[in-house]
């Protein structure tokens, strides 16, 4: 069933990046009512820019905007919309190696609602930030806790959508397991506390011998871009791909870890810290 209207957006403009206005009663402050995407830009030796996979962000919000009970754009409209403010913000796109320029889209709902209920209104913005490395250890090996208080999401909720609440969820955990010196934060199953989910921003990968094990997509975490790319990749250079529970044993007792993420690349993990029971 569906529990907002297909989505009607006028024509969007180019504005400077500034504040904006927002009732006080909007969906999206009040309710969370908000979607974002994140996706790079990079610049090749011979300047020209390329995407990665766009249409595949464009369908992972439309996917979440019907769980959101909010409009979205068409997969057409929301590659256009990427490719008019890359084009716009070309000089912000760091030179090949040196970094990439980050998009992110917002579908928010913008209109003024008192009891909790679906927004009456919806606004797109797409703004963009040159960025380099996500971790300070660049593309060295990062340092995970395995969260044992905190789980990102749960059966039946939102984790398999990028909805602003699942940031908000687990903005604790990272602060506490930052301040302690680790890299992220890995977060279990909310119902064995057994089985790895994701990192605060990224999938997760397991290597032992030549399978390569990832958590399967099962509406608790993110189906990620670049986790479905490496997936294809690996297979095709003949390791054995499997996506289905991964203990934290598994996880301890792995030859690799490694990460995955639009933000954090392709990340290898160097050492686990997991204080819970094994
Ligand atoms: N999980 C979470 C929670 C994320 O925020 C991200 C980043 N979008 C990912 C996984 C990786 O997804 P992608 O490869 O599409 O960036």
């Amino acid at each position: 069933t569906k529990c907002s209207d297909d989505g009607n957006f006028s024509k969007g403009e180019l504005i400077p990046y500034g504040d904006i206005k927002l009732s006080p009663s909007a969906g999206v402050l009040n309710y969370g009512q908000g979607l974002f995407e994140g996706l790079k830009a990079y610049r090749t030796k011979n300047d020209s820019i390329l995407l990665f996979r766009p249409e595949e962000n464009a369908a992972r919000m439309i996917m979440g905007a019907e769980r959101m009970c909010m409009p979205a754009l068409t997969v057409e409209e929301f590659v256009e919309a990427v490719k008019l403010t890359v084009l716009a913000n070309k000089r912000w796109i760091p030179p090949p190696g040196k970094g990439s320029l980050y998009i992110r889209p917002l579908l928010m709902g913008s209109g003024a609602v008192l009891g909790l209920a679906p927004a009456p209104e919806y606004t797109f913005i797409i703004y963009v930030s040159p960025v380099g490395n996500y971790f300070k250890e660049g593309l060295a090996p990062i340092n995970l806790l395995v969260e044992n208080d905190y789980h990102r999401a749960t059966p039946g909720g939102t984790g398999g959508i990028k909805t602003i609440g699942n940031y908000a969820s687990v903005l604790k955990a990272q602060s506490a397991a930052k301040a302690k010196g680790y890299s992220d934060v890995l977060y279990l199953d909310s119902v064995h506390k057994r089985y790895l989910e994701e990192v605060s921003s990224c999938n997760v990968f397991i290597v032992k011998g030549k399978t390569i094990s990832t958590p399967e997509i099962k509406g608790t975490i993110l189906p990620g871009i670049t986790r479905k790319s490496i997936i294809d990749v690996a297979r095709k250079q003949g390791f054995q791909v499997e996506e289905r529970h991964v203990s934290v044993d598994e996880l301890l007792d792995a030859d690799e870890v490694f990460c995955t993420g639009t933000a954090v690349v392709v990340s290898p993990v160097g050492s686990i810290t997991y204080l819970g029971k094994r």
